[in-house]
């Protein structure tokens, strides 16, 4: 059993003012593994005024003393990477492939920004004027469990690049992880009050940070439901706000591709992070005309898809991360059925032998109208939509047919052809011919995937105010 029972405010472990115990459990066997105290808004407040507090000192911080942080925390996290993995494992259900994957980028998220800030200019003249980009101030970080490591990171990175201090507040689903996170950050030995972390529910902790006056900036990634809550609330107080929300991303094959390759790369792809990725290509898209052998190829590919214990090496698809999800998926699978879809692999109950665990079976529904709820919600579990369309133009028209625009997928050999049909797709990142990773390009979403951008110098400006001194 692990406990986690500190919060980290001003560069110290201290135990919570809050006392609820929240119970966390394996996904893959629903056992109890530990119990976290959750924080409150009195907690909330501690760390907000530390943040407040450093920031008079960090935000006058030169480039090269962020530089010196940012390579601390680089080694720190990068010290970790084990303890990262069998956490992710445990706590999460993150299959041993997704974990080792994702923690492989920890430490380059530190390099890019330190990249980003080697040459980004933080003061211009234009015309007679001076115009300086400033820290926005105390920045908010709220993150989902389903990338907790590498939203923390990648966030707290830019900001600390940005020379803002910040609070974080994960999932209460993820404590063990951020347990460790909490140490490495420490660790890094960076000045008191820089980072600090509490942990808590989201409509306590959460809540406290998005209404909270001395909270200049809300770093969200999470649900859309959750982001439009944070979108309405912040605004009383005028916070700057980036918004990572859910997807589900069009994956548009065109009628030159090679199916046999694409195909399972696609199904493989739809079921990324056991399909719990806002940017997971949930929607396939292929010619009416080839629909009979995508389907044969995605068949055959889904048979070769090995749901089991996280922990394995061979492991595609691991359990959902709580009941709940489960349920979730369970029942867009009833929804999918029920709407005339037509079942190519998988659909409900568990997998043989996992029944103790939030396991579900790996579902290809084909022959999906885009207008069924199966194609236009976010389900979040290994659940791929293979959609028919009869020319381009309506594939693109399919594509953009949704309330998402977080990421979308395009495949064809002629990649001027895939170009073209990219410009037309509104979404945020339009990757052509597979999955592609760049931290210095930006990532966000377009429509209700979000708002503001992440990554790169689009990533550190949205933690800048421009301020012009005209003379
Ligand atoms: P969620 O929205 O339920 O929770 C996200 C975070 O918000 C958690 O820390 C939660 O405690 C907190 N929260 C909940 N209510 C709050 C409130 N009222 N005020 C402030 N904070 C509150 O999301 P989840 O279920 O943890 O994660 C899955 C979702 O995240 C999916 O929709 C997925 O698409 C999305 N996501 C998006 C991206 C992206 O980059 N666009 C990346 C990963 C996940």
């Amino acid at each position: 059993m692990k406990t986690v029972n500190k919060i980290y405010i001003n560069g110290k472990f201290v135990t919570p003012h809050g006392t609820e115990i929240f119970n966390l459990i394996n996904p893959s066997n629903n056992q109890k593994i530990g119990e976290v105290t959750l924080a409150d808004e009195t907690d909330t407040k501690n760390a907000v005024a530390a943040a407040k507090e450093a920031f008079k000192t960090f935000s006058k911080s030169t480039v090269s003393e962020r530089i010196k942080y940012l390579t601390r925390l680089k080694v720190a996290v990068e010290k970790r990477k084990q303890d990262f993995t069998d956490i992710m494992i445990e706590e999460y259900g993150g299959t041993h492939q997704f974990v080792t994957m994702s923690n492989q980028y920890s430490g380059a998220w530190f390099d890019s920004m330190i990249g980003v800030i080697q040459t980004y200019e933080f003061e211009k003249t234009i015309n007679s004027s001076l115009v300086k980009m400033q820290p926005v101030g105390v920045v908010g970080i709220i993150t989902p469990w389903n990338a907790s490591n590498s939203s923390v990171i990648s966030k707290v990175a830019t900001a600390i690049a940005a020379g803002c201090t910040v609070v974080i507040k994960p999932s209460e689903m993820s404590a063990l992880q951020t347990q460790v996170l909490m140490e490495a950050f420490h660790d890094a030995g960076l000045p008191k009050g820089i980072i600090n972390f509490v942990t808590g529910l989201g409509n306590v902790v959460g809540t406290e940070l998005t209404v909270n006056p001395a909270v200049s900036k809300i770093s969200f990634t999470g649900s859309t439901a959750v982001g439009k809550l944070i979108a309405k609330t912040a605004a009383d107080t005028m916070k700057r706000v980036t918004l990572e929300l859910g997807g589900k991303s069009p994956n548009i094959i065109l009628d030159d591709a090679n199916l046999e390759e694409v195909i399972p790369t696609a199904v493989f792809g739809a079921y990324m992070n056991s399909g719990q990725a806002c940017i997971a290509p949930t929607r396939l898209l292929v010619s009416e005309n080839q629909i009979d052998k995508v389907n044969e190829i995605a068949k055959a590919t889904a048979e070769k898809v090995i749901v089991g214990l996280p922990q394995n090496d061979d492991t595609n698809v691991g359990p959902m991360v709580s009941v709940k999800q489960f349920e979730r998926v369970q029942n867009y699978i009833k929804i999918g059925l029920a709407e005339g879809a037509t079942v190519l692999a998988g659909g409900e109950g568990k997998p043989e032998g996992l029944e103790a665990g939030n396991f579900v079976k790996p579902t290809i529904f084909t022959h999906v109208n885009n207008k069924m709820r199966i194609a236009h919600e976010e389900i979040f579990g290994p659940v791929l939509s293979i959609i028919p369309y009869k020319t381009e133009e309506e594939a693109i028209e399919i594509a953009n047919d949704t309330p998402y625009g977080l990421a979308a997928y395009v495949s064809s050999p002629d990649v001027e052809r895939a170009q073209k049909v990219a410009s037309q797709i509104d979404a945020g990142r339009v990757c052509i011919n597979g999955f592609r990773h760049d931290p210095m390009v930006p990532f966000g979403g377009f429509k209700q995937s979000g708002i503001g951008r992440e990554y790169g110098v689009y990533g550190l400006e949205a933690y800048l105010e421009p301020k012009a001194v005209l003379q």
